[in-house]
């Protein structure tokens, strides 16, 4: 009988690929004598392992994600010429979720929004959908953003998240009430990322093969249905299982049941923006079903996990910049602030050529006059200049009509020119009058309740009251009791 001798492992070496004698042992004057500089692998660990973290994300620390595809099951191209949209195409793509307050290791189950960023890697290029579990915001103009953050985050004096700072800023900035009002309701704390749907939120553009314009927003909806984790039950989880949604995404890829979401698209035509009785690209509002009804696109599942969660989820790049042909902005401020502001971000973040790593890569083929940064390694080519005579690549006038629309005015400061029925608190108030029921509206005051009384203090208790009276006075009227009652 012949026995099979176990294969030795492989030999280890330097990240140079130089063979190593011991992983045990330092290179020192005898064995108990002093280490040398001249061990370059025990520097090379030490050195490495120093900077092994990149910064972690500012908002949206925490999270992770998997690999899936798109396959588009109805015909939308009447309303785009997206390659991605296109009937019968299947693209494979990324997702990332996350929470947005706490530190990359923070408990999952959190009471925050949770971000839904897709990356499609159509053949036309990178598109990415940088999306939240709610499809409005608290803020509707980008200068307000980081100063909206560092309100959730933590104070400078002792380090703490501080629910004082966050209602401060609430009840201060009174468009946040939509958000507020779905965020302190059951679903501000998804029972799994697989159970939340995701929204584009922002108003996009779509453009069709014959040049006409409309307007979009996305809706991905849950294919595993609309769940959520009570505070109680996220309370227990925070400190039990920090990683549990991180945890039950996995795990359910592991087992095979891989989670899927169907995209719905809500379609404005291009000339109702101007004329319909609210302004269409305030981030604070939705645009109701009733006016503009869902209609299919396809589904999105997730069936592969990464391999290495560094190199393919901490160093993904999305950013609601890559817009392919047939696909672009709108005069949503929020969202045009975020085309320079996470680009940005990931030059800072993870270095110049970001794009270059593969998990940021096109499948679409580089034609850039982009050469050099640190970290570059896929060669450039002469010439690096244009215009040039040496057939370097040229830009083509057939992309010409992507996403635009006339616009005129003085430079100014201000707010959004006022539709019939722009307001802060009313489309809060058809949340909580007609899509919550009476447990949902209880639970919704008890999570508002428990959140103020946990070091909110005057004035801004007081204005708290009055904020969700503004949403609806029987609110307002419970909100304060419980408060008034919990003090005493
Ligand atoms: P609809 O009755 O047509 O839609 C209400 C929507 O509310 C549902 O389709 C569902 O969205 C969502 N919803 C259900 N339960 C909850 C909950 N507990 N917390 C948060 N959202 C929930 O009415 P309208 O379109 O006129 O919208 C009425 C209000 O509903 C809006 O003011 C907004 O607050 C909320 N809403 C509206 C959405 C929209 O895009 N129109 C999307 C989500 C909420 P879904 O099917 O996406 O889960």
């Amino acid at each position: 009988m012949t026995t099979t001798q176990p294969t030795p492992p492989p030999t280890a070496t330097t990240t140079a690929g130089i063979p190593i004698e011991s992983d045990d042992h330092s290179l020192t004057v005898g064995p108990d004598g002093p280490i040398l500089l001249q061990d370059h692998y025990l520097i090379e660990q030490m050195a490495q392992w120093n900077r092994e973290r990149t910064p972690e994300r500012q908002p949206h620390a925490k999270g992770s994600g998997a690999f899936g595809s798109f396959a588009v099951t109805n015909d939308v191209s009447a309303f785009t010429k997206a390659a991605v949209f296109q009937p019968e195409t299947t693209t494979a793509m990324l997702a990332r979720f996350s929470t947005v307050a706490g530190e990359r290791g923070s408990p999952d189950t959190w009471r925050d929004p949770r971000g839904f960023a897709l990356k499609f890697y159509t053949s036309e290029g990178n598109y990415d959908m940088v999306g939240n579990d709610v499809p409005v915001f608290f803020i509707r103009d980008p200068l307000k953003f980081q100063h909206f953050i560092r309100s959730q985050k933590r104070r400078m004096d002792n380090n703490l998240r501080d629910h004082d700072m966050q209602w401060d800023f609430w009840t201060l900035s009174p468009e946040s009430a939509h958000m507020v009002t779905w965020l302190m309701g059951d679903r501000g704390i998804p029972k799994t990322w697989r159970h939340m749907n995701g929204y584009s939120s922002h108003t996009y553009m779509w453009v069709n093969a014959d040049g006409e314009k409309f307007w979009v927003k996305y809706h991905f909806i849950s294919g595993q249905g609309v769940e959520f984790l009570t505070q109680a039950e996220a309370d227990h989880l925070a400190g039990a299982d920090g990683d549990y949604h991180t945890r039950d995404l996995y795990y359910a890829i592991e087992r095979g049941e891989f989670p899927f979401w169907t995209l719905k698209v809500q379609i404005m035509p291009f000339g109702d923006a101007s004329t319909y009785r609210f302004n269409p690209f305030d981030l604070t509002k939705v645009w109701p079903h009733a006016d503009y009804p869902l209609i299919e696109v396809g589904t999105m599942t997730l069936d592969r996990n990464p391999a290495d969660n560094h190199a393919e989820i901490e160093q993904a790049a999305f950013e609601p910049s890559n817009l392919v042909p047939g696909i672009g902005p709108s005069p949503d401020k929020m969202l045009l602030g975020r085309l320079f502001s996470y680009p940005d971000a990931h030059r800072a973040r993870i270095g110049t050529n970001y794009n270059q790593l593969p998990v940021n890569q096109p499948v679409a083929p580089v034609r850039s006059y982009n050469t050099a940064g640190n970290m570059r390694y896929q060669n450039a080519s002469d010439p690096v200049y244009y215009p040039n005579s040496k057939g370097g690549p040229q830009a083509d006038p057939r992309y010409a009509e992507t996403a635009g629309w006339y616009t005129s005015g003085e430079l100014v400061h201000a707010a959004y020119t006022l539709h019939a029925e722009d307001d802060d608190w009313g489309q809060a108030r058809t949340m909580y009058r007609k899509v919550l029921d009476d447990a949902a509206r209880q639970r919704l005051v008890d999570n508002i309740v428990g959140h103020l009384l946990d070091g909110v203090t005057e004035p801004v208790l007081e204005r708290a009251f009055e904020y969700w009276s503004n949403v609806d006075p029987d609110l307002g009227d419970r909100v304060e009791k419980g408060v008034r009652e919990g003090q005493s």
